[in-house]
């Protein structure tokens, strides 16, 4: 058996199929290049329908066995997973860092955060609450419990790869789930030492696969295939609505967590050095690369000139590289820099004007990785495709309202309803927006991302199908209930 612990420096990146790193049964690779200067970084298997059935045959045999294990122990897996995470804590970091781009500070931050979630659900094999209540009949009794879906299809983005595998691994697995994890592209080796982690915690064989690959070609194939009895998908909304309709011809539980279009709005009364410090951590920080982002500054004509001045002056002093010391990496394959150059290219053509960046950073520092200079536009039609289109990436658009009610109807005149944030000292107008916004999150001076492990994240309209992870609320995505009713037979006391 060929195991991480000794392998990890090899430069090909197997599927992780019952414990065991296997390369793809057709025996191909694609390569998977760094983002901060275009080298190869390593080979990744290239699966197919052939390694997604043997993947799900494995995850689909261990079922009956990890379901029957009472939730407390599996919480004491994720437990020692968690630990043993924290142990390898740099490692972790160090190949999110390579694959992302993003500094090892950011790659550390993420790294904790997917530590504190797995520790969140393994406390919930404490809990696994349902409801209980009254049967309206006579000597009957009722409880509802908790129980698995079964085989859990998980599909996940690139953006901040260790939370993003373990906000859904360890929810399905505490529920009583087994795991076949497709891993994004451009993150592959995060995806392999995060199951590798869990064959040291001691989760048996079988219980969590990984596959390697396309998602048009492996993805799909797991989507559709029939020992599947749960999906969850974060990615884009394009690929999440066709996800969504091969679940609905199956009619199979799925939860989606789409992309955002998220605006953030400055009052004429807010503290400006606050809302540009937050402006900016939320336009760009990641790169851009958040389906939480800020991609839509919404701004009080009476306050545009002198906050745009001075969000303009802190996005060029922004330092990018991928070093501790920088504030944002490159974007994460050169596919994603081309698509949103087109975009604002695109815009400029319209006639939108470009206030800062636009372009790709070609100094000899850059040039060989994929890095957009942060851009900031302005003059754009609200119903253009730069404002409706969600770039990833380190750009956002700037808008002047003349007060709170074109603010709002603005923040809402999007198909993506996924976070949004309000700059404002007035306490009235703070809760009218994060009521009336449409949004799964809404924040008062802050910014527009910032999940917590117990807190329920998705969001409204094209952000989601209604589903939240994580939080207890992601329970109800791995689990069914069942309402068990008991009847005393009086006469047999
Ligand atoms: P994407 O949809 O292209 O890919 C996401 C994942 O889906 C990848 O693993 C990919 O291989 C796989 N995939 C692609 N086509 C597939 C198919 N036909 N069948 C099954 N799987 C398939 O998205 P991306 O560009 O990698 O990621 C960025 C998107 O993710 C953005 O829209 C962003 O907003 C969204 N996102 C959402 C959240 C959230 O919680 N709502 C979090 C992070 C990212």
């Amino acid at each position: 058996m060929v195991t991480l612990a000794s392998n990890l420096e090899l430069c090909e990146v197997g599927n992780f199929i019952d414990n065991q790193i296997a390369p793809a049964q057709s025996g191909e690779y694609f390569d998977k290049l760094s983002p901060h200067d275009g080298k190869l970084l390593w080979r990744v298997a290239s699966s197919d329908i052939r390694d997604v059935l043997s993947a799900v045959s494995h995850a689909r045999r261990m079922q009956t066995q990890w379901s029957l294990m009472p939730p407390v122990q599996r919480g004491l897996f994720l437990f020692r997973a968690c630990n043993l995470m924290e142990l390898e804590r740099s490692r972790i970091a160090e190949i999110v860092a390579a694959e992302t781009g993003k500094s090892l500070k950011d790659a550390l931050g993420e790294t904790d955060a997917a530590i504190a979630l797995g520790r969140f659900y393994a406390g919930e094999g404490q809990r696994l609450y349902s409801r209980t209540t009254t049967s309206g009949v006579e000597n009957r009794y009722n409880m509802i419990v908790r129980q698995p879906c079964g085989v859990a299809a998980l599909i996940v983005a690139a953006n901040t790869p260790i939370a993003n595998v373990a906000w859904k691994t360890f929810p399905a697995l505490i529920c009583g789930n087994t795991v076949v994890l497709k891993a994004a592209e451009d993150t592959p080796k995060t995806a392999l030492i995060f199951a590798d982690i869990l064959r040291q915690a001691g989760l048996p064989a079988g219980v969590v696969n990984v596959l390697q690959g396309f998602g048009q070609v492996v993805g799909a194939s797991l989507v559709s295939e029939a020992q599947v009895d749960v999906i969850s998908f974060t990615g884009s909304t394009e690929v999440g609505r066709w996800i969504g309709k091969i679940a609905g011809e199956r009619l199979l539980k799925c939860s989606l967590e789409l992309g955002g279009k998220n605006p953030f709005v400055v009052c004429d009364d807010a503290d400006l050095d606050q809302a540009v410090h937050w402006a900016i951590l939320s336009a760009f920080s990641n790169a851009g690369q958040r389906c939480a982002a800020g991609s839509r500054i919404i701004i009080f004509d009476a306050i545009y000139k002198e906050f745009v001045t001075k969000l303009i002056a802190a996005t060029e002093q922004l330092r990018i590289g991928n070093s501790d010391q920088d504030n944002l990496g490159p974007v994460i394959n050169v596919r994603s820099l081309e698509r949103m150059l087109n975009a604002v290219n695109k815009a400029k053509n319209e006639g939108a004007t470009i206030l800062c960046g636009g372009s790709r950073l070609k100094n000899s520092e850059h040039a060989n990785g994929f890095y957009v200079a942060p851009t900031l536009l302005e003059n754009v039609n609200v119903d253009s495709e730069i404002s409706n289109c969600e770039l990833f990436g380190p750009i956002a658009v700037l808008y002047r309202v003349k007060n709170f009610e074109e603010a709002l109807n603005l923040a809402n005149a999007s198909s993506y309803g996924l976070t949004a944030a309000i700059h404002t000292q007035n306490y009235h107008r703070a809760l009218q927006f994060v009521q009336a916004v449409q949004s799964g999150v809404a924040t008062v001076n802050g910014g527009t991302f910032g999940s917590e492990p117990h807190m329920p994240f998705g969001g409204l309209k094209q952000s989601g199908n209604g589903t939240r992870e994580p939080g207890t609320e992601a329970l109800d995505i791995y689990t069914e209930l069942k309402n068990i009713y008991f009847n005393v037979l009086p006469n047999h006391v």
